[in-house]
């Protein structure tokens, strides 16, 4: 005989077991079903170990989408403010890093216990280490053989997340069941990655790994003041996470180097003042020692700045304001804290994430074609839509 569930929602990470706790409330008979041995897994790894959980200046603009208006409803009925009253009923202390980005102030467990003790309360059940083997469509919902025997429910709400950081239980599962019941799926790829780069830059490079410095780097009409940092394998940090989004194979980044700097007027100022300066002089002032000294002997700047002419005080402008290099590929979902893409959210009712043509089925969090920037709006994506399956579910 199978168990019967009003809601079974498989997946326990930050979209599954808001949606859990929103549904139990409303009195629904709800299981949450987890292959892992543990949930919450990304939560516990995010923010650096302390899960930058909302921001508080998320706003529709800060998503990546197919269908960018799609987020707007889910966003504007639960806000940042919403999620940070939870947290501050919880009694969890919080800081603002930068900008409106919250995160726990001891650790990213607060966080999930949160979650944890709001299924609780709501008596949502949560079954660990269970996989879900087939589920198919019956007259009143879904019939799901999963590891732990048969259940029936009538609504099922797939929050299994995207294809990212694989060792911490991310599976194709989402897409696979999308495409079972004849949805279709954007193709996928990593986000908020850090970049490789070809040999000879990657070799160029490496002696400033650790180096960081804020610069504002452009691609495909989007860009991000924020600060860039080496590594021993490429470039990585805010600037270059963020606009790993936007960037595809084979597009070139231009990178400002002086961001809030005119080089040229003032290189030609510095040439008058005094000529005996070198480039790599003036631009140890406004960068970190190691990188202006590298970056000079890579592109060959040695002399006073008196032995200039124009245009190679123009060139070297030029250089500093759009340094323009073409990363190799990414460290894909090896690293990527979240995947691009995913189940098309044209087939879905905005208010519920509900989709249109298949009765009772759900898809919420990062599964689906949302993704936001970094800072905490992938989060808010995560409890946002989770709520709004969770209130009607
Ligand atoms: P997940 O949290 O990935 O949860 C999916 C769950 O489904 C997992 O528990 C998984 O084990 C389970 N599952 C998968 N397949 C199956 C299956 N077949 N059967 C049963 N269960 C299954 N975002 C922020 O906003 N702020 C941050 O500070 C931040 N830091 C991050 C740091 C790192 C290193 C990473 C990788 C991501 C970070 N993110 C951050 C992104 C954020 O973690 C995700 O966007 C968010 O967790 C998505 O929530 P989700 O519930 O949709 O998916």
């Amino acid at each position: 005989m199978a168990q019967t569930y009003d809601v079974v929602i498989v997946g326990a990470g930050a979209a599954g077991l808001m949606c859990a706790a929103a549904a139990g409330y409303r009195g629904r008979r709800v299981l949450i079903i987890e292959h892992a041995a543990k949930p919450g897994k990304k939560i516990l790894m995010s923010g650096g170990g302390r899960c930058n959980f909302t921001n508080l200046n998320s706003t529709p603009a800060n998503f990546l989408s197919d269908n960018p208006h799609f987020c707007i409803s889910a966003l504007k009925r639960y806000t940042p403010q919403d999620f940070l009253d939870l947290v501050e009923r919880h009694g969890i202390e919080h800081e603002e890093k930068a900008e409106g980005q919250l995160f726990c102030r001891h650790s990213a467990r607060d966080l999930l216990d949160m979650l944890l003790t709001e299924c609780d309360w709501a008596g949502a059940e949560l079954r660990l280490k269970t996989s879900v083997e087939s589920v198919r469509q019956t007259a009143g919902g879904y019939h799901l053989k999963t590891s732990g025997g048969a259940i029936e429910c009538e609504a099922l709400v797939v929050a299994t997340g995207g294809l990212s950081i694989p060792t911490m239980g991310a599976t194709g599962f989402g897409y696979d069941l999308a495409r079972q019941f004849g949805l279709s799926v954007l193709p996928t790829r990593a986000g908020l990655v850090p970049f490789t780069l070809h040999a000879e830059l990657k070799q160029q490079l490496a002696p400033l790994a650790g180096i960081s410095c804020p610069v504002d780097v452009h691609c495909n009409g989007e860009h991000f003041l924020e600060p860039m940092l080496v590594t021993h394998r490429g470039l990585s940090g805010p600037a270059m996470l963020q606009i790993s989004s936007l960037w595809q194979p084979g597009d070139v980044l231009s990178i400002d180097l002086l961001p809030g700097h005119d080089p040229l007027a003032e290189l030609q100022t510095l040439k008058q003042q005094q000529p005996s300066l070198s480039l790599e002089r003036y631009l140890s002032r406004i960068l970190p020692k190691r990188f202006a000294q590298s970056f000079a002997i890579m592109h060959g700047w040695q002399g006073p700045l008196q032995e200039y002419r124009s245009n190679d005080l123009e060139s070297a402008a030029e250089t500093l304001s759009h340094w323009t290099l073409q990363p190799a590929g990414t460290e894909g979902y090896r690293t990527a804290e979240v995947t691009l893409g995913g189940v098309d959210t044209r087939q879905f009712s905005s208010r519920t994430m509900a989709a249109r043509d298949v009765p009772g089925l759900y898809f919420i969090g990062e599964v689906v074609d949302v993704t936001g920037h970094l800072g905490g709006h992938n989060f808010q994506w995560a409890w946002a839509s989770a709520v709004a399956a969770g209130n009607i579910a």
